[in-house]
């Protein structure tokens, strides 16, 4: 662990100058303390092969110590053990322990994907919000995960493979592409995009940091432009789409809604799912300094997304809910 102060030092000066523009100096220190220590790992049961409460006994018998989490079931906090020592376990060579992050299994909770129904996860590798659809949809109806990037691809394609999720089709194509090539087809899109990363930074491990570049944020941007505005033609009037990043700047989470609302028909919805308070943040809070500014009016509607603080336990994530009328 490191002190904020030593932070500061280490990570990279653009986005520390990125934060304090856009934050005020409370809220910087707020997220800079979520970034001094590693993050618990935690796993989600693969319910298509067991139970939480049969995994709960596996871990027991293992002496592996977990605490559960209070607004998702199939999800533990390991407290005893690390990633290497897990991927040695007999469940997780077999499919039924999947390691994720707590905030990454937020996205597919908010876009509650039902049995039967047909869904479209538009970045998806390595796949774990895709295994995570396919067992809260019971393995029954349909999803298409896309990927870009080939070795990732396969990665994917494992992964959902070794989870049992046998309603998914893996394909390799450029996301902007798939609006045109599924007009209106999905009941529900998970757009996970590709993004700067910010949430995920930790000041011990300079591999989390190490390739931001604040000119990468502008190039993101452009790209979930496309990518929102391909997702949105995909879905079925009436779908639900849940727009999420690992970042924490407005140009990347705020921005792209904005985008969306004021060029397709599109609305943004609430957000029910009940997080720990102390982690989740409404975006009309206001330690957000550029809200509102002069430069982008972000239109009211936007403050129903909901910006996850990064801490010891998640990530920083931002998700938003939107409707196609
Ligand atoms: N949803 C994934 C999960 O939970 O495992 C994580 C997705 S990651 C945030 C974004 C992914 O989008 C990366 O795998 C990246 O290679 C892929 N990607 C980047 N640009 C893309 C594009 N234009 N179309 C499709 N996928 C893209």
């Amino acid at each position: 662990m490191i002190s904020v102060n030593e932070l500061r030092t280490k990570l990279p000066k653009d986005f520390i100058e990125e934060l304090n523009t856009i934050y005020t100096s409370n809220y910087v220190d707020k997220i800079l303390s979520g970034m001094t220590d590693k993050r618990y790992t935690s796993i989600r049961a693969n319910t298509i092969k067991t139970s939480c409460a049969d995994l709960m006994r596996y871990l027991k018998d293992n002496n592996i110590k977990f605490e559960r989490v209070l607004w998702y079931d199939d999800a533990l906090i390991i407290k005893n053990a690390n990633e290497k020592d897990l991927m040695k376990l007999e469940w997780y060579i077999e499919g039924k322990i999947y390691m994720q992050s707590l905030s990454s299994m937020v996205p597919p909770l908010v876009l509650d994907p039902k049995p039967g129904e047909c869904v479209l996860d538009m970045t998806a590798a390595p796949g774990s919000k895709t295994s995570q659809m396919a067992m809260m949809m019971k393995n029954k109806g349909r999803i298409v995960a896309n990927e870009l990037d080939k070795i990732r691809c396969e990665r994917l394609k494992y992964n959902v493979e070794k989870q049992g999720a046998n309603i998914v089709e893996v394909i390799n194509n450029r996301g902007e592409f798939l609006g045109k090539i599924y007009p209106e087809t999905f009941d529900k899109v998970l757009l996970d995009a590709p993004c700067s990363g910010e949430g995920r930074f930790v000041g011990t491990i300079p591999e989390t940091y190490r390739n931001w570049y604040l000119k990468s944020v502008n190039s993101c941007k452009n790209v979930q432009k496309q990518l929102i505005k391909s997702a949105i033609m995909a879905l079925k009037p009436g779908g639900t789409l849940v727009y999420s990043t690992c970042t924490l700047n407005l140009l990347e989470d705020e921005e792209i809604l904005n985008y969306a609302i004021n060029n397709f028909n599109v609305e943004i919805m609430d957000i029910d799912i009940e997080l720990n308070s102390s982690v989740r943040a409404k975006t009309d809070n206001n330690d957000i300094m550029v809200y509102n500014s002069s430069e982008i009016v972000y239109r009211e509607e936007i403050k129903k997304a909901i910006r996850i603080i990064p801490s010891k336990l998640m990530e920083g994530f931002f998700v938003a809910k939107l409707r196609k009328k």
